[in-house]
């Protein structure tokens, strides 16, 4: 008899991340069942997969208890808004996605024996004291701000993931996600990427919130979840692993890489700094490279003119 694919389940799978990973997992010949309540994500990620018979996709809110037919070997839980915009338009569905829908999808993982992946954050280290950021340092998040709801939520995330793996002995892994930029982001989403692509598009002023000194560091898709599968598939690591670009920029720098790209002539102006942004962000990938023997390969420059050319072609 043939030997059985393998099944994976992907929440939050069409979503920006999560439908780049169903398409990974298509392509390695796996068998996908894709799990959104489409809040943030969209049917339009997924459209191209509709047809493929070993796609499946549920519009399902995973906060709710999930039921799945017949085997998972892997579940990865990617649902979640993830930008500051939308997390503070759905701050309870935002705290019930890491919290409640984390016990349901590392349950699931447990029922099915499956191997469990969870989406955490670089958020988790909130405004940084310490810098760059090592998966040992504990973090200086707010948890009564408004970025709070997202922030405390995969905190908690992460402490029932290794409650799992501890007490039930589920099989974990952990990826902490530093700030990722492509194809299929929203374009409505608020963030720094696609609020300053469109800006650019339709020649608005750039808007640079607080006086554009803050920094990121900024992955570009392909790089990410090719850290992801990894993971996926390394030998356990046995505490969360950040993946991300330790290439930091200013917001300020950044603007002008887009206008520079972008070849538009739109002004930069400044506006109030969002509450408890973070001043810092970079992540120490030491980890990453030991263990996965992975670092990111797209420079900024490249990732952000395939970004903007997409945006031109597919958005509005
Ligand atoms: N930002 C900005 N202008 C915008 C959107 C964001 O200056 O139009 C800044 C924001 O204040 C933050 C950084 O860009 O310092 C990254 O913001 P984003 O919302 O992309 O994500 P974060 O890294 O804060 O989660």
């Amino acid at each position: 008899m043939a030997k059985r694919k393998r099944r994976v389940v992907v929440t939050g799978g069409a979503g920006f991340l999560g439908s780049h990973l169903c398409d990974r997992f298509i392509k390695e010949g796996m068998k996908v069942v894709c799990l959104d309540n489409l809040i943030t994500g969209s049917l339009k990620n997924v459209k191209h997969l509709s047809k493929n018979k070993d796609f499946d996709f549920l519009k399902h809110d995973v906060s709710k208890e999930i039921k799945i037919k017949g085997p998972v070997d892997y579940v990865l839980h990617f649902a979640s808004p993830a930008s500051p915009v939308d997390y503070l338009k759905h701050p309870i569905p935002t705290l019930k996605v890491g919290s409640l829908g984390t016990h349901n999808t590392v349950g699931l993982a447990k029922l099915k024996k499956a191997r469990y992946l969870l989406a955490s954050t670089s958020e988790i280290y909130g405004d940084p004291l310490e810098h760059p950021q090592k998966e040992t340092y504990w973090g200086h998040v707010n948890p009564i701000g408004p970025r709070g709801v997202y922030d405390e939520a995969k905190r908690f995330a992460e402490a029932i993931t290794l409650a799992y793996h501890r007490y039930h002995k589920v099989d974990v892994r952990i990826v902490r996600i530093f700030n990722t930029y492509g194809p299929r982001m929203n374009i409505k989403d608020g963030r720094v990427v696609p609020n300053f692509i469109y800006q650019a598009m339709h020649n608005k002023s750039l808007t640079v919130y607080g006086n554009g000194r803050q920094t990121r560091s900024f992955c570009y898709y392909s790089d990410l979840i090719e850290g992801i599968y990894r993971l996926l598939f390394s030998k356990a690591v046995g505490q969360p692993v950040n993946i991300g670009n330790p290439t930091e920029f200013t917001i300020l720098q950044f603007a002008k890489l887009v206008l520079k790209l972008s070849g538009a002539k739109s002004k930069i102006v400044y506006k109030p700094l969002p509450i408890d942004d973070p001043r810092q962000r970079r992540p120490n990938i030491g980890l990453a490279k030991k263990y996965l023997d992975w670092t990111p390969k797209v420079k900024l420059e490249d990732g952000l003119q395939e970004t903007i050319d997409w945006f031109q072609k597919n958005v509005k």
